[in-house]
Order: structure tokens, then C-alpha cells, then sequence
């Protein structure tokens, strides 16, 4: 038992837990397990757990000094939370977490942990579980330890894939329908604005004719990044609509604001001053067409979509480089 090993005594007894049999149990399980007392004391920090954090049993038992194996500076684990009832801090401490006034037999919580010993972050699934004596009284909680490193950046990776464009690395088609489907029912529910930027890059077939379709890639990146520095709100949507054409959803703006974002658009390309012969004024430049939602029963989010699309016609036609406020958006401005 680590007790013996440390010559230090547990403070809150593991005899109280049951038979040694039992403490040599965790001990030897192959899932790292740590077990606090009802003072927050370490009673046990088993092989796996050693294994897994790279820090000795020696140096913690009969200490509140756990939290040292996961991070760098002070803070409660999961076990004591339990300990103390302070389950509400959940939330603020941990990625990811159950129902805090759930069950009260349990608590999960997933984190990213420094781990100071290995020099390696890992992300952790935590369960932690109360111990109590036969008349209700707690007497220590076991917190098991699953490393999902692995499990978590390849979910994360997927995610990516799925969401985001490989030339760009914004949002792609699909995040964009998601994401307009999700702000549309919220505007219809808060009686909010809500504008989209339709966007196309001008001439810009030429432009692969002529400086090849690496460079074609290379303006498409840059144009993606000068998007992304202008939108900057959490609220807001940059996506790659498809080819060269990119999609902006503006949460609660209006068509003023809307206008004030695309024009930054416009200044913005202008003085990434990408040469193209075939151009407007002998640079890349962009056509964007502006829509906003109006409060009319007829207007849906795809009729959302083809007045912008319809705004961006006219810009091109307008001679490009340039937006255009739809019709019925200029309207009621
Ligand atoms: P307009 O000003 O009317 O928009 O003319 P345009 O030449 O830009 O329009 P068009 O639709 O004729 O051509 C779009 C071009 O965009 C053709 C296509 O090869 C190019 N394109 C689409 N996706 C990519 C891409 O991922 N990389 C590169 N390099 N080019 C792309
Ligand atoms: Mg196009
Ligand atoms: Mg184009």
C-alpha cells in the first residue's frame, strides 16, 4: 500500500474504505485512479495513475497535491468538487461535463491537462465517484482517468473536414447552409436583422489564364484572409460559397451596417494591390451583392440568398468592383 511505501499515514484512514484487499485492488487496476478522503487528502494514486501523469504516489499521499500531476498552477479536480459540493464550478473548469445537478452518484467532466511531469498536454475523461459510510457519510470519492488524446484530435480533425474548406481553411458550403438555417430561425424569433454578402471574384478566369492556377489559389487564400480580418464578430459567418465565389452572414445587422462591412471588403482588396492585367484598374477586385432580411411574410432564406445573388448580377454588370444593395433592401433603408 503507497502508505507503507511513504511512511506517511493517511489522514482519513483507508481502513475506514474496507479491506486492504480492496486498496490493493486499485492499486494494480490498469485504469489510473486516484482516491481523495472527505478532506481532500490523497488516500491512493495507483500504478496506472503514476503511469499516466508521471508523477510518483511518494510525493502525493497524505497531500492536496494532486492538482500538480494535471496543472501548473492551483486548482480542484473533479474528486473535489464532490468533495466539497462545489459541483456549479464545473462548467468554468472543464471543456466538456455532465449535468452538474445530475445524479448524485457520479460526475464526468473532459478536459485538456497540462500535465507539468511529461511536458505533453492530454485530454482527459474524468469520472468521479462518492464512497459512503453504511449511515450516508461521505468518506472519500475515486476519480478514474481515461487518456482520449488520440480519440479527441482525430474527432477534431473530422470536425475540420467537415466544416471548413481545404484551400481556405473558412467555413465551407456546408457550415455556411448551417449556419444561415440557425441565424434565419433566430431572426425570425428575436424579430432581428440579418444581411448576407454574396461575393465574386472579378474576372477571374482571366486571371488563372494568365497567371496560372497556383496563383489563382494563392488570390483565393489572401482574399479568404482579408474577409476573416474584416468580419471580425463571433456572430459572424465567412464561408467559401463555392469556386471563386465566398458568402458573408452578418447576424443582426442591418442594411447600413451591411453596406459599411462590404465597402471595408472592397478598400481592403484594393490595397492587397494583386496584379491582374485582365482586371478592373489592372488589380484583383471583387463584385458584392447586399440583401437583407425584411420583416415580409414572403421572405425566406433562400429568397434571402437570390437577392443578394441578384444584387451581385447587377454589381457585375455595373462594371465590377463594386456593391450593390438589393432592390428591395434599398427600399425600406
Ligand atoms: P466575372 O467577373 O464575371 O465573375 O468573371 P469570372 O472570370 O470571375 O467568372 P467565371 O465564372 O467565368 O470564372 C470563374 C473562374 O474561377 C473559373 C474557375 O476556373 C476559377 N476557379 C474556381 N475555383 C477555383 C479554385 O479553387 N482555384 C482557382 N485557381 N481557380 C478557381
Ligand atoms: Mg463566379
Ligand atoms: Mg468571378
Amino acid at each position: 500500500m503507497a502508505e507503507k511505501k511513504t511512511g506517511k499515514p493517511p489522514t482519513g484512514g483507508v481502513g475506514d474504505l474496507g479491506q486492504s484487499f480492496a486498496v490493493n485492488l486499485v492499486q494494480h487496476l490498469v485504469v489510473p485512479t486516484f482516491v481523495l478522503d472527505a478532506d481532500c487528502n490523497v488516500l491512493i494514486w495507483n500504478k496506472a495513475c503514476e503511469r499516466l501523469t508521471g508523477v510518483p504516489a511518494v510525493e502525493l499521499i497524505g497531500t492536496r497535491e494532486h492538482w500538480r500531476a494535471f496543472y501548473d498552477s492551483p486548482r480542484p479536480c473533479l474528486a473535489d468538487l464532490l468533495v466539497q459540493g462545489r459541483m456549479k464550478e464545473v462548467e468554468a473548469l472543464y471543456v466538456a461535463h455532465n449535468d452538474p445537478t445530475g445524479p448524485a452518484f457520479g460526475a464526468h467532466a473532459e478536459n485538456w491537462c497540462i500535465m507539468p511531469c511529461l511536458g505533453t498536454e492530454l485530454y482527459l475523461a474524468i469520472d468521479a465517484g462518492p464512497i459512503y459510510d453504511a449511515d450516508g457519510k461521505l468518506l472519500a470519492v475515486i476519480e478514474t482517468l481515461r487518456d482520449m488524446t488520440d480519440h479527441r484530435r482525430a474527432q477534431t480533425a473530422l470536425e475540420q473536414l467537415a466544416t471548413r474548406d481545404g484551400l481556405t481553411g473558412i467555413a465551407n458550403r456546408r457550415s455556411f447552409d448551417e449556419k444561415l438555417g440557425n441565424e434565419w430561425k433566430r431572426e425570425r424569433r428575436d424579430l432581428r436583422t440579418l444581411s448576407l454578402l454574396m461575393i465574386d471574384v472579378d474576372h477571374f478566369k482571366r486571371f488563372n489564364d494568365t497567371y496560372g492556377h497556383q496563383a489563382g489559389d494563392h488570390c483565393l487564400q489572401q482574399i479568404a484572409k482579408v474577409l476573416e480580418e474584416v468580419v471580425l464578430r463571433p456572430g459572424d459567418l465567412v464561408a467559401r460559397y463555392g469556386g471563386e465565389e465566398f458568402a458573408v452572414i452578418l447576424s443582426a445587422t442591418d442594411a447600413m451596417g451591411a453596406s459599411i462591412v462590404a465597402n471595408r471588403i472592397l478598400e481592403r482588396v484594393a490595397e492587397l494591390a494583386i496584379p491582374h492585367s485582365g482586371g478592373e484598374g489592372g488589380h484583383v477586385s471583387l463584385s458584392i451583392g447586399v440583401a437583407t432580411s425584411l420583416p415580409r411574410p414572403d421572405m425566406t432564406r433562400e429568397s434571402l440568398i437570390s437577392s443578394a445573388d441578384g444584387a451581385l448580377y447587377k454589381a457585375k454588370h455595373a462594371g465590377r468592383n463594386r456593391f450593390v444593395l438589393d432592390s428591395a433592401t434599398e427600399a425600406v433603408t
